[in-house]
């Protein structure tokens, strides 16, 4: 099959918010008055982000689902993406199953494929996501103040313990293993909550890398330090029984790819947070708050913890 057939066949679909879609030298996009343009990629190379062998259906969720993310920790719209794929060969079978997940995902969050680049290589993908947000209100690393509450989305380190299992450290049973899996292979980004802090949350970040070091790069950006507390953290029932385990410990404060969002709010937020939190039926937990003081304290049942790896860093 010649590059065009595949991206004929493969990667040309309906579009909904473009003027000219893939097949040109660029794609047209129009961004609606007071509206700004939200761009940023992430790119996922096999054996590094995935197992070579990871279901392809679930490659294409996430390639797309943790671009998306980004875009709900900006408060910001996702509608359109670009697709820069290596393959290492033509596999047919792999690539419709590819192209499921990853236009599952596109069709749940309204996303259009606008273009890309299709070439051979050991397997990447490379994604550009671009969204709307209203001129100035886009959530920012940066905003945070002193004394605002810090909140976390979903349940934390699930993703992290599905991966402790599939490296072999550690043996799950049914049904934490289904739902960890699920978590580690298809994230869902938040972008109902992403839309609905702005004007709500001082600043906000997805967790890609883990809390604690997303939690950093606010805090840095904001220069401010925090005090957490880890029990306050909601997380799995497996964890939260052996939340005494250092590795568990370990799972929820540095574990990234959960891709829910860690924001910081005003305390006069926290009935809107608390409503949020039941129409959106997800858990928004309350688990610290900021201070001037520029250190990061984590405690657990009022004792200090020493905190060694914040998250993953590729070149730490
Ligand atoms: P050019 O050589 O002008 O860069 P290409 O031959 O690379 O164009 O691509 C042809 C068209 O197909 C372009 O519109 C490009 O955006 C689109 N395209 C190529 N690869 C992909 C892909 N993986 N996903 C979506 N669109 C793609
Ligand atoms: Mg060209």
């Amino acid at each position: 099959m010649s590059e065009f057939n595949l991206i004929a066949k493969y990667f040309t679909r309906n579009t909904k918010h473009t003027d000219l879609s893939v097949g040109d030298d660029a794609a047209l996009i129009r961004v609606a008055q007071g509206q700004q343009l939200a761009i940023s990629a992430d790119m996922l190379v096999a054996g590094t982000h995935f197992f070579h062998d990871a279901p392809a259906y679930n490659i294409g969720w996430k390639s797309l689902a943790v671009n998306v993310s980004d875009m709900a920790a900006m408060g910001a719209l996702p509608k359109w993406a670009t697709l820069a794929i290596a393959l290492p060969e033509v596999n047919e079978t792999w690539l419709a199953e590819f192209c499921k997940g990853f236009f599952a995902c596109a069709q749940a969050f309204d996303i259009d494929l606008i273009g890309g680049d299709t070439t051979k290589g050991p397997l990447t993908l490379s994604i550009q996501i671009m969204g709307e947000v209203p001129t100035g209100k886009a959530i920012q690393r940066s905003g945070a103040q002193i004394g605002d509450d810090i909140w976390v989305s979903g349940l934390i380190g699930s993703a992290a313990l599905g991966l402790s299992h599939l490296q072999g450290k550690i043996a799950l049973t049914e049904p934490t293993l289904s739902y960890c899996i699920n978590v580690l292979n298809a994230p869902t980004p938040r972008v109902a909550l992403g839309l609905a802090l702005r004007g709500v949350a001082n600043s906000c970040i997805d967790i890609s890398d883990g809390l604690t070091a997303d939690l950093s790069h606010i805090l840095k950006a904001s220069n401010l330090g925090a005090k957490l507390t880890l029990e306050n953290i909601n997380c799995d029932d497996y964890l939260r029984t052996h939340l005494n385990d250092s590795n568990i410990q370990q799972c929820i404060l540095a574990g990234g790819d959960d891709y829910e969002l860690l924001f910081t709010a005003p305390k006069l937020q926290r009935d809107c947070i608390h409503q949020l939190s039941s129409q959106l039926q997800l858990p928004l937990s309350l688990i610290g708050e900021t201070t001037p003081q520029l250190d990061l304290i984590i405690t657990h049942c009022q004792k200090i913890l020493n905190i060694t790896k914040k998250g993953f860093d590729h070149f730490g």
